[in-house]
């Protein structure tokens, strides 16, 4: 079987890092799951789809002309790796993600992913969901106050206005939707293996990662 890593964990946990580092280092495929729920909230936002209409936005989810170039991420031909990053994208995306019929209109793109020589994704429900019979899956945490500074930094540094109160509370909220929603909710699956990362840089939790999946 062609192998799989899983790398599940709350916003801003350091998983999209680790995940994309543990990829190059093993020259595995990449899946960056949340950028399909991003993208399906960047539509509806462009579209104005109101974020109840499940049908309306899980059509939008299945008809996705999006591709991925190393770290770009395109929707048709426009280049969109900025704008899914905004805060409210991925707000929609949190919101959006928890509709039973988006799921499942993205099912079959992200089992697409799954290519020899191996595939390393990133998300909420990879181990539990998309990939559970995954070779090696990692639930990756680091505390509130961590995640929320590590956030702050991305946000900065892509140009984007952030402060942390808002960031604090907005983490929270979406952490709180991600692990309470009816469909696959955010937890480890059973034989995931828990990595903090709250005092970790990311090499070290790449290492930690590699180490597993060599084991
Ligand atoms: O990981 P990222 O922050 O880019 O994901 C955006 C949103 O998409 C998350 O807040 C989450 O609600 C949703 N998501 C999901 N399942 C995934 C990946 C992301 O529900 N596998």
């Amino acid at each position: 079987a062609i192998p799989v890593i899983t790398i599940d964990g709350p916003t801003a946990s350091g998983k999209g890092t680790v995940a994309h580092r543990v990829a190059d280092r093993l020259g595995f495929h990449y899946l960056d799951s949340g950028a399909l729920y991003r993208l399906t909230a960047l539509s509806a936002l462009r579209h104005a789809t109101p974020i109840n209409d499940e049908h309306a936005l899980a059509k939008l989810a299945a008809g996705l002309p999006c591709s991925f170039a190393g770290e770009h991420v395109y929707l048709g031909k426009e280049d969109v790796s900025h704008a899914i990053r905004a805060e409210d994208v991925g707000n929609t995306a949190s919101r959006i993600a928890a509709l039973p019929a988006v799921r499942h209109a993205l099912v079959k793109l992200q089992l697409g992913f799954r290519k020899p020589p191996g595939l390393v994704a990133d998300g909420r429900d990879m181990g539990t969901v998309i990939f559970p019979s995954a070779q090696l899956k990692v639930f990756l945490t680091a505390s509130v106050q961590a995640r929320a500074e590590r956030r702050y930094k991305q946000l900065i540094d892509k140009g984007f206005a952030a402060n942390m109160a808002g960031l604090l509370q907005d983490l929270t909220e979406r952490d709180a939707r991600d692990a309470n929603r009816a469909i696959a909710p955010l937890k480890p699956a059973e034989d995931a293996c828990l990595l903090d990362t709250s005092e970790m840089n990311a090499d070290e939790a790449v290492e930690q990662v590699l180490q597993w999946y060599a084991a």
